[in-house]
């Protein structure tokens, strides 16, 4: 059984932002947030795996729901794992107000505070949320990090490197909204060549995300179980890499044996692994649906 050392939960599908590269579809509009019952009944599930060492909330963006938050947090410190939030720090415009936020926090023991610090989430210098919300954290003792996503663009690596081929720079992953908006302008790859999955561990996962619905990602949305159906400790006990639908394929040969294992029509070249893999999920969520969910992960709107 995989022994699971981190749960990354969605606090929220919500977002004050609607970035292109977001790969949750964050939205004002989307639907779904935990509520501090589920969030407490989903420790003690996490409790009986016995490996947790901690937990992140993110979303979408968790402090849309400062009061949910602010309880989690201290409902995983009382259980003695390490707690980290991600957050665009959308509530910091100014240091006062960081510090304020923030203070609450403090007291309830916050590990970790990860900001998005780019322009997809409106930092612009030293005065913005996200540079605030880092100085605010660090005055405060708690340890910060910070994502920083850049627009793709092609960039051709440094002679010695790989074929000197246009590759795609930036850090963007193409999945979810990435894919609907980001893809205008970079070089591709033949299908053939996606015979992996790059970023994702699905073999022996250390981490899983789980969202307010109650879907357990591998990856963000290709699921292994829901857990207000069946316990978590079950899922991951009954996670055979090999048989899953999906992540088998992904296991055997990337994007490319998925496509093989169903027989799927594609395109015939892709920005990266992602790209493709997303592109075949989305293609096959009527045949998989229950391993391929939900709607919020492949951004169709609620009807
Ligand atoms: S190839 Fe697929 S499973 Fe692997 S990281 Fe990319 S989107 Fe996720």
């Amino acid at each position: 059984m995989a022994r699971l050392r981190e749960l990354h939960l969605l606090l929220t599908y919500q977002c004050t932002f609607e970035c292109d590269h977001c790969f949750v579809w964050g939205s004002p509009f989307q639907v779904g947030t935990m509520t501090v019952g589920q969030i407490r009944d989903l420790l003690a599930q996490a409790e009986k795996l016995g490996s947790i060492e901690m937990i992140y909330f993110e979303g979408g963006e968790p402090f849309m729901y400062y009061a949910t938050l602010l309880e989690s947090i201290r409902q995983v410190k009382a259980r003695g794992w390490r707690a980290g939030i991600v957050t665009s720090a959308y509530w910091a415009p100014a240091r006062e107000d960081a510090l304020l936020a923030l203070r609450p926090f403090v007291d309830v023991g916050l590990d970790a505070l990860s900001v998005s610090d780019d322009a997809y989430h409106g930092s612009n210098g030293e005065q913005s949320p996200p540079r605030l919300a880092s100085q605010a954290a660090t005055e405060l003792g708690i340890g910060t990090s910070a994502i920083s996503i850049e627009p793709p663009s092609p960039t051709v690596p440094p002679s010695g490197e790989g074929k000197g081929e246009p590759v795609v720079g930036g850090g963007v992953k193409f999945r979810g909204r990435a894919v609907a908006k980001l893809l205008e302008g970079l070089p591709r790859r033949l299908w053939q060549e996606l015979t992996t999955c790059p970023y994702e561990d699905l073999a022996d996962p250390m981490r899983v995300h789980i969202d307010p619905l109650g879907f357990v990602h591998l990856c963000q949305g290709i699921v292994l179980g829901n857990v207000w159906a069946r316990p978590l400790v079950h899922i991951m006990s009954s996670y055979v890499p090999s048989a899953h639908p999906i992540s088998g394929p992904l296991l055997e040969g990337g994007p490319v044996a998925l496509a093989r294992a169903f027989d799927v029509a594609h395109e015939d070249s892709y920005v990266d692994e992602c790209h493709f893999c997303y592109d075949l999920r989305d293609r096959l969520r009527c045949k998989a649906p229950e391993w391929l969910a939900p709607d919020q992960m492949y951004g169709v709107p609620e009807s």
